[in-house]
Parts: C-alpha cells; sequence; structure tokens
C-alpha cells in the first residue's frame, strides 16, 4: 500500500479562506479581528514565525499589531504591556512567542494573558477548561490543528486506537486530550507514549492512528507501523545537508518514503501538520473576536 498525502498546505489555505470569510463578517458588523504578537529579545527563528503569523493575519484581513520588546526587557514592563493589550477592544488575541529571555518566568507571564484573549490555549484556564471537556475552551493550535487534518480527510478517530509518541505540553498531551474526549471527531482510545516507554515499537504498532511529536529525524520507522494506519508527522528537525542553499534540510520524525509504503495517510514535512499551526491560529482569534462582538461583558474586555 502506498500511503495518500495529508496535504496539510492545502488544508490550511481552505481553513485560512474561511477564516478571512468569517472575518469579513465581522469587520461588517464593527469589529475588527486583532491579534498581538509579543517578541521579547531577538532570536532569529521567533521573528521568522512572528512575520509569518503577522502575514498570514494581514491576508486574512485581520488586524496585526506586532509588539517587539528588547531582550533586556523587565517582568514589571513585560507584564505592564500585556495589561495594556488585555485592556485594549482593538485586540481580541495575545500571543507570547516562546522561548522568552531567561530572566523572565514563562508560565508567569503566560498567566498573565486573560484566558478571553489566550488564542494560543496555554493559559492554565484554558487548559483546565479543555481537560474538562469545555468546547469554549481554546485549544493549542497544534493539536487542534491535527484533529482538523483528520477531519477534512474525512477520517474519524471514533472508537479507533490513537497511538501518540511524545508527551509535551504543547503537542502530544493535548492532542491526546482531545482525540480521547466525548465529542465528534474525537472518542478515540488513546495511548500516549514516550522516552520511557517499554517496547515503544510494539505499542506504536497498535496505532490506527499513529502521531508522532518527538523532536528526532526519522524516528519512525516503517517496523514501527501497521498495514494501514494514518500517521501524522508533527516533526521539524533542521538536519544538515550541504547539498541545499542554506545548508540544512527539513525532516520530519517519520522516516517518510519507508512509512508511506505501509500507511494508507501520511503527512509530508514541511507541508503537512506545520501550516496548520498558523490557520487555528487564526480561526481562535476570529473565535474571540465573534465572542466580543457577541457578548463584550463575558469576553473579558469590560471592567478593569
Ligand atoms: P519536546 O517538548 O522536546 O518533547 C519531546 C517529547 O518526545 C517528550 O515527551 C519526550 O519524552 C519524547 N521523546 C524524546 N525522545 C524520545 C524517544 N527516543 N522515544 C520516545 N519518546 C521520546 O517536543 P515538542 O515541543 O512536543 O516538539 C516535538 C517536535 O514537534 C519537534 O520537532 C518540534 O519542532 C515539532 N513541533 C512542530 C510544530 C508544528 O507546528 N509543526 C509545533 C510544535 C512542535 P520524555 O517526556 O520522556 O522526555
Amino acid at each position: 500500500m502506498t500511503a495518500r498525502i495529508i496535504d496539510g498546505k492545502r488544508i490550511a489555505g481552505e481553513i485560512r479562506r474561511e477564516v478571512a470569510e468569517s472575518a469579513a463578517e465581522l469587520i461588517a458588523r464593527g469589529t475588527r479581528p486583532g491579534l498581538s504578537v509579543v517578541l521579547v529579545g531577538d532570536d532569529p527563528a521567533s521573528h521568522v514565525y512572528v512575520r509569518m503569523k503577522t502575514r498570514a493575519c494581514q491576508e486574512a484581513g485581520l488586524h496585526a499589531r506586532d509588539v517587539p520588546l528588547p531582550a533586556e526587557t523587565s517582568r514589571e514592563e513585560l507584564l505592564g504591556e500585556i495589561d495594556r493589550l488585555n485592556a485594549d477592544p482593538e485586540i481580541h488575541g495575545i500571543l507570547i512567542q516562546l522561548p522568552l529571555p531567561a530572566h523572565l518566568n514563562e508560565a508567569e507571564i503566560m498567566e498573565r494573558v486573560k484566558p478571553e484573549k489566550d488564542v494560543d490555549g496555554f493559559h492554565p484556564v484554558n487548559v483546565g477548561r479543555m481537560v474538562s471537556g469545555d468546547p469554549t475552551a481554546f485549544r493549542p493550535a497544534t493539536p487542534a490543528g491535527i484533529q482538523e487534518l483528520l477531519r477534512r480527510i474525512d477520517y474519524d478517530p471514533q472508537g479507533k486506537h490513537v497511538v501518540v509518541i511524545g508527551r509535551s505540553n504543547i503537542v502530544g498531551r493535548p492532542v491526546a486530550e482531545i482525540l480521547s474526549q466525548k465529542q465528534p471527531w474525537a472518542n478515540a482510545t488513546v495511548t500516549l507514549a514516550h522516552s520511557r516507554t517499554r517496547d515503544l515499537a510494539e505499542v506504536a504498532r497498535l496505532g490506527e492512528i499513529l502521531i508522532v511529536a518527538i523532536g528526532r529525524p526519522r524516528f519512525l520507522t516503517a517496523d514501527m507501523v501497521t498495514d494501514g494506519a494514518v500517521v501524522i508527522d508533527v516533526g521539524v528537525n533542521r538536519v544538515d545537508d550541504p547539498t541545499t542553499q542554506k545548508g540544512y534540510r527539513l525532516e520530519g520524525d517519520v522516516d517518510f518514503e519507508a512509512v508511506r509504503e505501509k500507511a494508507s495517510w501520511i503527512t509530508p514535512v514541511p507541508g503537512g501538520v506545520g501550516p496548520m499551526t498558523i490557520a487555528m491560529l487564526l480561526n481562535n482569534t476570529v473565535k474571540a473576536a465573534d465572542r466580543y462582538a457577541t457578548a463584550p461583558e463575558t469576553a473579558g474586555l469590560a471592567g478593569p
């Protein structure tokens, strides 16, 4: 069997068009969805991500306001900036670009964002709401994007055995949570594997859906995949390659060419999960703006 490719780039394009339509409707009702990305310091990769997010916002008709701050920004200055954005009626989503410089406590900074504007879905209130099955919780973009990919290829995880490899708070754990919920496009039986899992290859072979998010190039080999599995590769790894102009290429966590011969569906890297992340972030921002337009007093913008 040669797997069909899950074209994340095309699917993310569809979502971004839908987001643009929703944004246009909101603008017609007097609310232009606004996203603010706060970037502290001058990490080159973070700058690239912020530019990509800003451009995607603009293309979808959203208002994008970058807040670049110097690396030596103090805790008080940064918290003050977040408070201003929390109170700003033009901003419906706030994203703190990670990593932050070492002198800033990431947990404290992230918790300062009002949960109603936490379109990244990392605030403990949103995490808690998501885990308790509250559909109003903002879900983190990458795991929500994985569920959306399954929906758009019409592959329902209900009743399926999903094996997730990797248990980070930004991908593995939330995607395991989302797909095991008693909700449409979920209802799966989920195994969450990690570096201490015994007989990982055997566990992986149980996966009718295999989601790999560990950050190790070509880790998942064909012998770890059962025939006909749907394979979702979240990994983005830079591998030295002097034959390319940049001197490196991007590889996923899956040995793509070999696994492709066993799977029924597979995401490529790049062009699979990656493009979904920004699309889902824009989607969350429009959702936040819609809530504000509908009921500002519950969308965290009224009052102090
Ligand atoms: P992370 O925080 O580094 O977590 C890695 C996880 O993988 C940990 O749970 C770790 O287990 C597990 N792991 C590491 N080596 C393993 C092994 N040999 N066997 C089994 N499990 C192993 O990673 P992350 O932030 O989730 O990112 C994972 C990958 O996804 C990276 O390549 C990252 O660049 C990529 N990513 C892509 C997107 C996107 O938009 N496409 C978004 C986020 C991340 P322990 O917990 O036991 O240490």
